[in-house]
């Protein structure tokens, strides 16, 4: 057997061109004779004489054809054939099956399995070798036509120099897209882009160097949107395709390429896509001795608001890139009008909160909670504001969105913690009753990795006394992967902290969660406090107090705005209390007057 395969590599190396067959034959006899006859016609054999070998020699030794013996041991070649059919290159290898039964049955069987052809023993040695040559000659005309109509169709369908879908592929994807949106009730984006100044830069580069840049530019756009998994025109997405979401790249033709996205669930994620496109193609390209910056202007039109058919969608994208041209180039623009205001609002805060982080425009106020046993105020809560320069004060209600989907988030958070700190230290320099602070955690702030580590070194450093400072934890943050974040929480209840779980009942808390996360409080939402008249409402509130007390929680209620919702609470005794009618946020300067304050009138009157 080894000797086989070393003399078959050695004859095969020395003219490459020679075709090589496999002869699988348990019979020592028939496979000496075989291989007289096929060496005579300058063709390289290799033997097997069982299933395995012959399966095992088909993987390694990759022949141009197979002669396979029905009756072998191991594996019989009708099972041998079948396998090899199953393989990647098993499929058009043309198979000659031999075996010494002639009837009708046998011979439907052997092709049942996947034979080409079918001869039965004993074999007419002198035509062997005409047999094979014919049926190589049969299968290398098939193989050049099928390598051929694969070429066709793949520049009927793929831009030859870049290798994205051409203009063809793009309609027929956008077509079978907007079909499914319709079919799914959802929304798709389709985005234009546009090289700005392409023939100029093409002109004075040359058109080798142009073509370069596109492939470079095709390249990014795919590496920048592969995670949304772009579109193979082969692969066989039809199976799955009501389930399938993605994102298609096609070149149009010249410097024009189009993406688009399906099942998009708001205009967020798409001016997202659109930015991450507009870095990416905006970095400077490397081209021997030239770095050009090639920028794409982008237009963007959504299905089904701004077009329902791909005509219009199409014409409508077109239409807003000439606006983004327009805009100055190096941008995106939406076809819609009130999207783009949006668009250019939320990018101008942007720049903006950036500026205010940099320039003292953020404050903070101080919400008091009041323990409805004592009357004393026990906690605040730190709450962020923006005082910007012409719209005064701006709610974080608006900037913290935004600051989470810049990442900015993450030192507006450092901010934070640092300027509790330093107004603690102001605070107990005044000699006041001891007190906890509550700081906003936001869910994109709790996903860094390097949360715990960053509050433990702020620990460190402020001097402050762990047990005095709660993190609020927003419940949908927590509860989202909640197995990773029971470690995680542990992490920060390790560093001595409080930890308590904001806007309580608005999530979908999974209670035996709960009752393994380490929390100690439970901050009812706003909503259910304000809802305490209906009696759903109430409801609520009495059960999230009663689940408090099961799992030894401390519950707090806040938005508490009337006297009649004040009471309800204090009946149920809930230990917490926090809202405009105790007290709205105010300045760090009248926190000491707070601190001493009792509002024991205020929760018992007339007691
Ligand atoms: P939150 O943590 O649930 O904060 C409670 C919000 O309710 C605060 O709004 C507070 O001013 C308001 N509030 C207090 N009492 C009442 C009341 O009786 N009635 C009504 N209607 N509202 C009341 P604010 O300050 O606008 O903050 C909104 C949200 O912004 C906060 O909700 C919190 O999620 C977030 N936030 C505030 N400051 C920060 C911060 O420093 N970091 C982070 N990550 N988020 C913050
Ligand atoms: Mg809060
Ligand atoms: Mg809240």
């Amino acid at each position: 057997m080894n000797q086989v395969t070393i003399r078959s590599m050695s004859s095969r190396s020395q003219s490459a061109q020679r075709a090589k067959v496999l002869v699988s034959d348990d019979d020592f006899n028939v496979r000496l004779l075989t291989r007289q006859c096929l060496e005579a016609e300058g063709l390289d054999v290799v033997e097997a004489s069982s299933g395995p070998e012959a399966l095992d020699l088909f993987v390694r030794e990759r022949p141009d054809l197979i002669f396979l013996d029905v009756e072998m041991p191991g594996m019989d070649g009708l099972e041998v054939c079948r396998r090899i059919r199953g393989l990647p290159q098993g499929e058009t290898i043309p198979i000659m099956i031999v075996t010494g039964s002639d009837d009708r049955e046998s011979i439907d069987k052997g092709f049942e399995a996947g034979a080409t052809q079918y001869k039965t023993k004993p074999l007419n040695w002198s035509l062997l070798g005409r047999d094979v040559h014919y049926m190589l000659r049969a299968s290398n005309a098939f193989n050049a036509l099928k390598r051929q109509e694969d070429r066709l169709r793949y520049l009927a369908y793929y831009d030859p120099l870049t290798s994205l879908p051409n203009r063809r592929s793009f309609t027929e994807q956008l077509n079978r897209i907007l079909k499914r949106c319709q079919r799914n009730d959802t929304h798709a984006a389709l985005m234009f882009i546009d090289l700005d100044h392409f023939k100029r830069i093409n002109d004075s580069i040359g058109h080798g160097r142009g073509d370069r840049l596109l492939v470079e530019i095709a390249k990014r756009l795919t590496l920048e949107l592969r995670e949304d998994d772009a579109i193979n025109y082969f692969s066989d997405k039809n199976a799955a395709e009501d389930d399938y979401q993605g994102t298609e790249i096609a070149r149009l033709g010249g410097d024009e390429f189009t993406v688009v996205l399906s099942d998009v669930a708001d205009t967020l994620h798409v001016e997202r896509v659109a930015r991450r496109i507009l870095n990416s193609l905006s970095q400077p390209i490397a081209l021997q001795s030239h770095n050009p910056v090639v920028t794409p202007s982008i237009g963007i039109a959504i299905y089904p608001q701004d077009g329902c058919d791909p005509d219009s969608l199409v014409r409508n994208a077109d239409t807003a890139m000439y606006a983004a041209k327009a805009e100055g180039r190096a941008c995106y623009r939406f076809y819609n009008e009130k999207m783009n205001a949006q668009a250019v609002e939320q990018l101008k805060m942007e720049e903006e909160l950036r500026y205010a982080m940099g320039h003292d425009q953020l404050e903070l106020r101080y919400q008091p909670q009041v323990d409805s046993a004592s009357g004393a105020v026990v906690g605040l809560e730190a709450l962020v504001r923006w005082k910007h320069p012409e719209h005064g004060m701006v709610s974080p209600g608006e900037f913290i969105p935004v600051a989470e989907r810049t990442g900015q988030i993450v030192e507006l958070g450092e901010w934070v913690m640092h300027t509790v700190a330093k107004d603690c230290r102001h605070w107990d320099s005044l000699g006041l009753p001891d007190f906890r602070v509550s700081v906003n955690i936001s869910p994109l702030q709790f996903n860094q990795a390097g949360l715990a580590r960053f509050v433990r070194a702020f620990v460190e450093q402020s001097e402050m006394a762990p047990h005095r400072l709660e993190l609020e934890l927003t419940e949908s943050a927590i509860m989202t992967d909640a197995e990773t974040n029971i470690a995680k929480l542990r992490e920060l209840k390790d560093i001595g902290l409080e930890l308590a779980v904001d806007d309580f009942g608005t999530g979908y808390s999974s209670l035996s969660y709960l009752k393994r996360f380490p929390i100690d409080t439970l901050k009812i939402d706003q909503s259910f406090v304000a809802d305490l008249n209906s009696p759903d409402g109430a409801a609520i509130v009495d059960a999230i107090i009663a689940l408090a007390r099961t799992l030894k929680l401390r519950v707090i209620a806040e938005g508490i705005e009337t006297p009649e919702q004040l009471d309800y609470l204090v009946k149920l005794r809930c230990d917490l209390l926090q809202g405009y009618l105790l007290s709205t946020p105010v300045y760090p300067e009248e926190v000491p007057e707070l601190l001493r304050r009792n509002y024991l009138d205020q929760l018992y009157p007339g007691e």
